[in-house]
């Protein structure tokens, strides 16, 4: 098998797997009991909270742990729009979002907010001067992603924390950084709200994290017994938690050195698919190696990724989470609907080989020679 689709998901990593198994073993305590068993348990998140907080520079209190990325960004779009609509409606938004993001906004927009979407320039990058001028007093919220989960578009955070908080000071700044977590470095002190979740780096699925600045405050979207989170209340996974601060470990370290080999990786793929007239290389400056975004012309993606699949090669067609549409991101960068309507998506790892690249590339060959009609 040849897995190229690891902004879908990653396979849990070993020592992960491990530690989960051994945490719900031997720690299985309500971390909300007054008791001992609770006790050992609320202390192992603890220290695995601290453990999180501490890579990312921030305070142990300004962790939440939801069940995703999903879930994180309604936690901290809702909450923002709920807590602050007496002061203001207005929400900024990127077109490069991802539809858990657009979902959330569509909603705000039914009940009467106001969504704007930011311009961006042909390599992908926010127009800053159109941001500058979208920022109103009453503009609550700007949301905008660290890394586009289908071109791998990676925007300047500081730069437009600089921009919006000149505008108003007032303005709160969200970030998914789901696809930027583990594969780049991130700075949490970019922005006052930071998504992310456990299955895109190596951990496991069911856990993400919402950053909070310890200065914001969210109106709950959720209620419950909230004695240890009062954002996402209810008993913590301890297991997934000390999992999740395990994979936050493994996949923060190493970065450039991962980044530079899949760079490599990248290139080889670049190099090789760009001989294909009908191909497209969706690059620009600002992608990250780990995601490669091609289009193909005259050809249904969903058939090349099937054909691939026939061969154990498994990649995606836009993002997991909006598959069949066209490529809202391309079509957002290029402006050009045949370009976005025909997307596939080739994602990498550190885990990536070069022998699967090889693979990747003879049967593309293949598969593109019998689907555009050109046999040799
Ligand atoms: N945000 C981004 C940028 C993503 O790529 C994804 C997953 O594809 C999500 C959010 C949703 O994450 P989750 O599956 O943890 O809800």
């Amino acid at each position: 098998m040849v897995y190229l689709d690891y902004s879908a998901t990653t396979p849990v990593g070993y020592e992960v797997l491990d530690t989960y198994n051994r945490t719900n073993k031997d720690f299985f305590g309500n971390p909300n009991s007054l008791h001992e068993l609770g006790v050992k348990a609320k202390n192992l998140m603890n220290s695995a909270t601290k453990q999180i907080a501490e890579i990312f520079s921030v305070n142990e209190n300004e962790i939440t742990y939801t069940n995703g990325a999903t879930s994180s960004n309604n936690i901290a779009i809702l909450g923002v729009a709920l807590q602050n609509h007496k002061r203001g409606q207005h929400i900024i938004t990127s077109k490069l979002e991802h539809p858990s993001v657009y979902a959330i906004c569509n909603y705000l927009e039914s009940i009467g907010f106001e969504i704007s979407y930011v311009k961006n320039d042909s390599e992908g990058l926010i127009d800053f001067e159109d941001l500058k001028s979208l920022i109103r007093p009453d503009t609550i919220l700007v949301t905008i992603c660290a890394v586009n989960s289908e071109t791998g578009v990676r925007q300047p955070l500081k730069m437009i924390r600089q921009i919006v908080k000149k505008e108003n000071p007032n303005t709160i700044i969200h970030s998914d950084m789901t696809q930027a977590v583990g594969k780049v470095s991130v700075n949490f002190h970019d922005v006052d709200l930071a998504t992310f979740t456990g299955h895109k780096i190596y951990g496991p699925k069911g856990i993400g994290v919402l950053y909070k600045n310890s200065n914001i405050t969210l109106t709950p979207i959720l209620y419950g017994s909230g004695s240890v989170n009062m954002l996402n209340p209810g008993t913590p996974p301890v297991p997934l938690i000390v999992a999740l601060s395990k994979a936050v470990r493994l996949a923060t370290t190493d970065i450039e050195k991962r980044e530079r080999f899949i760079e490599r990786l990248n290139l080889k793929i670049v190099d090789a698919l760009s001989k294909y007239e009908g191909v497209m290389i969706n690059k620009t400056k600002y992608t990250i190696p780990h995601i490669l975004n091609i289009s193909l012309r005259n050809i249904k993606a969903e058939t090349f990724l099937h054909a691939l699949e026939e061969n154990e090669i498994y990649v995606s067609t836009n993002t997991a989470c909006s598959s069949g549409n066209m490529s809202q991101s391309v079509l957002a960068i290029y402006n050009d609907k045949v370009r976005a309507s025909s997307t596939l998506r080739i994602s990498l790892s550190h885990l990536t080989t070069t022998e699967e690249v090889n693979k990747f590339i003879t049967t593309f060959d293949s598969i593109y020679k019998k689907l555009s009609g050109l046999h040799e």
